[in-house]
């Protein structure tokens, strides 16, 4: 019976030749990550159930990233780095991701910023593998053909413990994304509009594997930001084939083997569903869920507040190239938050040009607000004196995942989720707007 690149990289990890869709298997773990929300919490449950003096099954299995509340002055923040630290110097964690000094992030080379997009930077994310993380965006690595999902503390607490899981085999949904990409389309348009049709709840622990001319022409980034939100559809994971381009993403950032695998022609699918991407247009999700999608130009009425660019989904160095063609030589009309999602595309702002200018240039020169230091930032509201943060009840267009009600901050505030490119076009009108009004 032929198997999907889920059931493959499943029954490899279980040992066995041929598993099904809702079989319930124990699995190796390759990689586990957690980070300063949920650390502590995981730490917490690995010495109650295995004891105070018990080691990690593997100390460089597991990746700590401190990524999310870290640039604030709220102790109980504070705190969670610090136990992170503790565990790490305490276990010989091999890859913690550290960060001491935050009045200049910069003087911690080890610090990295977003953990999703980390992972991939440093090498972690790789085809066939199993790996688990407790954030639910860790869905982001099934761009490479990774089995990679969230998990909550318990899970987490147990796998430090033992290196195994037991988990329900997803059936697997295919989207199959053919046709020449319109240049004003980005990956974000694809996976908003895709959850537009399924809603919230429609792929609820379920694959959704992507497949198709459009996404072999992907970048590895693009690929990230399609798989980063099946989430969003409650996906359990995302998968891509892996294929050159993955291979040589991979393969320079880690020396580690990895075998790839692939959907059998005659694997069974839960569903099938094509789009043809030339025929599609930009769109934003409206408030209050990623579901709520409409065509961007149809909001052209909807006054915004603020335009923020970061986040796993939309915080990384293509996202800002993106933002940039856009922005290039015009002047924004309301305050724009810049966060990169990592230390890496941090520096790519300041290096990479976009058209004789670096990227940073381009965004002063159009009145944004200075690139922030890398974290997760205001994606997920955070305490109070967090980095754009939605203090009031304003509107924003946001390049993130999520928009529920105080996602950002406030309660009344209101989030459209949308492309870099919308989001730059936005910024420039001071409403919601379609980006082809700037493209030529
Ligand atoms: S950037 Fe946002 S979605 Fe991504 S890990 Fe951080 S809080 Fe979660």
């Amino acid at each position: 019976m032929g198997m999907t690149i889920t059931e493959k990289i499943l029954a490899k990890a279980s040992g066995r030749s041929v598993v099904e869709p809702g079989e319930n298997i124990w699995v190796d773990v390759d990689v586990l990550m957690t980070h300063d929300v949920c650390g502590p919490g995981t730490i917490g449950v690995f010495k109650r159930e295995f004891g105070a003096d018990a080691k990690v099954w593997n100390s460089e299995k597991i990746v700590l990233i401190p990524d999310h509340y870290i640039f604030t002055a709220d102790e109980r923040a504070n705190r969670n780095v610090d136990i992170l630290r503790e565990f790490a110097q305490e276990q010989g964690i091999k890859y913690f991701y550290d960060i001491t000094d935050k009045s200049n992030f910069k003087a911690n080379p080890d610090y990295k910023g977003v953990c999703h997009v980390a992972l991939a930077q440093e090498g972690h994310t790789r085809p066939g593998e199993v790996l688990f993380g407790t954030d639910s965006h860790t869905c982001n690595a099934g761009a490479f053909g990774q089995f990679a999902t969230g998990i909550g503390n318990t899970d987490a607490g147990f796998i430090m413990g033992t290196g195994k899981l037991l988990i329900k085999v997803p059936a697997t949904m295919r989207f199959i994304l053919n046709g020449e990409m319109p240049p004003y389309l980005l990956a974000k348009d694809l996976i908003l509009h895709i959850i537009g049709d399924i809603t919230v709840a429609g792929a609820t622990y379920r694959t959704m594997e992507f497949a198709g001319v459009a996404v072999e022409k992907m970048t590895m980034e693009e690929r990230m930001t399609l798989c980063n939100m099946v989430i969003e559809a409650g996906g359990k994971n995302g998968t891509i084939a892996p294929d050159e381009t993955t291979f040589e993403y991979v393969r320079s950032r880690t020396n580690q083997p990895f075998e790839p695998v692939y959907t059998d022609p005659d694997a069974k699918f839960y569903s099938n569903r094509r789009y043809d991407v030339s025929q599609l247009e930009p769109v934003v999700a409206q408030p209050h869920s990623p579901d709520n999608r409409a065509l961007a130009r149809e909001c052209s009425n909807v006054k915004i507040d603020r335009v923020y660019i970061g986040s796993c989904t939309g915080g990384k160095t293509e996202d800002f190239f993106h933002a940039a063609k856009i922005l290039k030589g015009n002047k924004v009309k309301v305050p724009t938050y810049l966060v990169p999602a990592t230390q890496k595309v941090y520096e790519d702002l300041f290096k990479l040009k976009y058209s004789e200018q670096t990227l940073s240039e381009i965004f002063l020169e159009a009145g944004c607000i200075e690139p922030a230091a890398p974290s997760c930032a205001a994606c997920l509201g955070g305490p109070k004196d967090t980095f754009g943060r939605m203090n009031e009840p304003e509107i924003c267009v946001s390049t993130t995942n999520r928009n529920f009600p105080g996602r950002m901050g406030n309660k009344e505030a209101g989030v459209y989720l949308a492309s870099p490119y919308t989001a730059a076009a936005s910024a420039l009108t001071g409403y919601v707007t379609d980006p082809r009004e700037f493209l030529s």
